[in-house]
C-alpha cells in the first residue's frame, strides 16, 4: 500500500569503528523512533529512524554498503530504468542502494527529491543531501567515527569532532557541521578526513525562449512536480490567495480524484481570507480558515527556532506564521504543499523594471539559500506532517532558474511566465495579484517589533533585539535541549532588551 508520508522523515545515525555508542536520538518532529545496531565491514552502525510506521523502508542492507534514507524521491520510475529488469526495489532506500552499486557516489547526481542519506561502505561514510539542501543534515566526524542527524540538536551531547573544512561549521555547537545543498560528503572513517562532491548547481547561464514555449515549459515542469507530490490521498495545500500557491493548489485540484483541502492563516491583526476565498471557490476545495490570536503566534516563535535551528531573524520571522498554522493543523500526518520558493528562482521579490537588478538579485538569492533552513520537513514535522514544495522540485528549478530575466518580469509584473502559464485555471485577480509575504499578510513582522519596542527597544535597533531573541532562543531549544514549551517567549524579550540596554549604556 502506499503510504501518505515518507517511510522516514529524520535520522540519527552513528559508525564507530569501535563499537562506539550513539547519543539518544532527540527529534522536534513527531513520529516513532526505531533503533537499530548492525555490525558490517568491521564497524557498527546505530541507527535512529524516525519513521511513519514502516521502518525497514527507510532502510537498505547490501554486501557492497548500507543505506539510511529520510524523505522520498520524486523520479523514482526514472530511476528504476537504470536498473536490471525486475530488479523492482521497493523502497527509496533499495533504489538509492541498488543505484550506488552501479554508480557509487555519483547516484547521488541522478536523484531528483526531498531527502537526507547517509550511505557506509568500506571504510567510508558518505552523506548526502539533495539538491536544495531541504532537509538539514549535521554530522560531527573524528578519527574512527563518524554520527549524522537530520536534525542539529540530535549532535549536541555527541562528543566534539575535528573541524571539517569541506562543510559549513554551525555556529554555537562546536564540532557540529552541516553538509552543503546538492552535496555528498565523502568522509574517510579512518582519519575523519573528508572531500565534498557537489551533485547539483543552480544553473549560470541564461536560457532564451520565445513567449509560448518558455509558458509552456514552465507549465508542464510544474504540473509534474505537483503530480509527484500527491501521495495515494489527496494533499492540504497552504494557501495565500497569491499566485504561487493558487498554481499549486490548482494543479493539485486537476489531478486529485476528489477534493483538495486548502487551509489559510491569519491572525486578528492581518490576513488575507478574502483572496484565499476566491482561489478556493473557483477550484472548489475543501477550504479551511484558522485565526492565530497574535499572542499565541509570537508565542511559537521558540518552536520556530526549535524546528529550524536557524539563527536567522528574518528567516525565523517568516517562517513563524507557517509554523503557528502547521502546529494548528491537527489530525493525523497530512501531506502538505506549499508555494514555497518560487520568488526566489523567478526573482518575484523584485518590484522594479530593471533586469540586470532582477538577475543580481537572483544571482544572488540562488548562491546564499543554503543553510538557511527555510525549506526544512521539521516545521510542519512538529506537528506529525510533511511539507514538499514543487517550486523547488530539480527540474522546475532546471527550468525557471535559466530563464532569461524578460521573461520573469514582462509588460510590469513579476514572475510574468508563471503568471502566464497559469491563466486559464485561475481567476484573472489572482493571477495579476502582486506579491505579500507570508509575514507580512499576518502581520508577524510589525507584531514581533511591537513586542520588542514594548520591552523598551529603541525603534533603531528592533532588528538588532530581534538577532539577540533568536540567538538566545536557539542557545535555549538547541545548544541546551530545553523543550520550547518550557521556553517563554517574553522573558526572553526582555533578555534580549536587557541585554541592548546594557551594551549602549556608557561606562563610567
Ligand atoms: P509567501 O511568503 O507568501 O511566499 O509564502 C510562502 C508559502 O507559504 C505560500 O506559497 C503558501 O503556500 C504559504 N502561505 C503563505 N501565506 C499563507 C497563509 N496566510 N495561509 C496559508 N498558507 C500561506
Ligand atoms: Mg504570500
Amino acid at each position: 500500500m502506499e503510504r501518505t508520508l515518507p517511510a522516514a522523515t529524520g535520522f540519527l545515525a552513528a559508525v564507530h569503528q569501535d563499537g562506539g555508542r550513539a547519543p539518544a536520538p532527540v527529534f522536534a518532529s513527531l513520529g516513532s523512533c526505531a533503533l537499530e545496531r548492525e555490525e558490517r565491514h568491521g564497524h557498527t552502525l546505530h541507527t535512529g529512524l524516525l519513521h511513519t510506521g514502516a521502518p525497514e523502508a527507510a532502510r537498505a542492507y547490501g554486501p557492497r554498503c548500507a543505506v539510511v534514507f529520510a524523505g522520498e524521491l520524486y523520479n523514482q520510475a526514472e530511476l528504476r530504468s537504470l536498473l536490471p529488469p525486475g530488479a523492482g526495489p521497493d523502497g527509496d532506500a533499495q533504489l538509492v542502494r541498488a543505484l550506488f552499486d552501479i554508480y557509487d557516489l555519483h547516484a547521488f547526481r541522478l536523484l531528483n527529491g526531498r531527502f537526507a542519506a547517509l550511505v557506509q561502505g568500506e571504510g567510508r561514510v558518505l552523506l548526502a543531501t539533495d539538491h536544495a539542501g531541504s532537509v538539514p543534515l549535521y554530522l560531527t566526524a573524528a578519527p574512527g567515527r563518524v554520527l549524522a542527524a537530520t536534525e542539529a540538536k540530535a549532535l549536541r551531547t555527541a562528543p566534539t569532532g575535528r573541524p571539517l573544512p569541506a562543510a559549513r561549521p554551525v555556529r554555537r555547537l562546536p564540532g557540529v557541521h552541516q553538509v552543503p545543498a546538492g552535496t555528498v560528503l565523502e568522509v574517510a572513517l579512518g582519519t575523519g578526513g573528508c572531500t565534498a562532491h557537489r551533485t547539483w548547481a543552480p544553473p549560470l547561464s541564461r536560457r532564451i525562449l520565445p513567449e509560448d514555449e518558455a509558458v509552456a515549459a514552465v507549465r508542464r515542469a510544474l504540473e509534474h512536480a505537483v503530480q509527484v507530490r500527491m501521495g495515494p490521498e489527496a494533499p492540504l495545500v497552504v494557501l495565500s490567495g497569491g499566485i504561487d500557491s493558487s498554481s499549486v493548489a490548482a494543479l493539485a485540484a486537476g489531478r486529485a480524484a476528489g477534493p483538495v483541502d486548502t487551509v489559510s492563516m491569519g491572525t486578528d491583526e492581518a490576513d488575507e481570507f478574502p483572496q484565499a476565498r476566491v482561489v478556493a471557490a473557483h477550484l472548489g476545495t475543501a477550504h479551511r480558515e484558522l485565526t492565530i490570536p497574535t499572542d499565541d503566534l509570537l508565542r511559537r516563535l521558540p518552536h520556530t527556532v526549535w524546528a529550524a535551528e536557524s539563527l536567522d531573524p528574518d528567516i525565523i520571522e517568516y517562517l513563524l506564521p507557517l509554523t503557528a498554522l502547521y502546529l494548528r493543523l491537527g489530525g493525523t500526518g497530512r501531506r502538505i504543499l506549499t508555494g514555497y520558493g518560487a520568488d526566489i528562482p523567478l526573482g518575484g521579490m523584485h518590484r522594479e523594471d530593471r533586469l540586470p537588478a532582477l538577475d543580481t538579485a537572483l544571482a544572488h538569492d540562488m548562491e546564499t539559500f543554503d543553510g538557511l533552513n527555510e525549506m526544512s520537513p521539521v516545521l510542519s514535522g512538529i506537528g506529525g506532517h510533511w511539507s514538499t514544495h514543487p517550486y523547488w522540485d530539480r527540474e522546475v528549478l532546471d527550468v525557471l532558474v535559466p530563464l532569461e530575466a524578460g521573461l520573469k518580469r514582462r509588460y510590469g509584473q513579476d514572475k510574468w511566465v508563471l503568471r502566464a502559464a497559469m491563466g486559464d485555471v485561475l481567476p484573472q485577480e489572482t493571477v495579476l495579484r502582486p506579491k505579500l509575504g507570508v509575514h507580512e499578510g499576518s502581520g508577524t513582522t510589525s507584531s514581533f517589533s511591537r513586542l520588542l519596542t514594548a520591552a523598551g527597544v529603541p525603534q533603531g535597533r528592533v532588528h538588532h533585539a530581534k538577532r539577540l531573541v533568536v540567538q538566545e532562543l536557539f542557545d535555549q531549544v538547541v545548544v541546551a535541549g530545553r523543550h520550547p514549551d518550557e521556553v517563554a517567549t517574553e522573558e526572553v524579550v526582555q533578555l534580549a532588551a536587557g541585554q541592548l540596554e546594557s551594551r549602549t549604556q556608557p561606562i563610567s
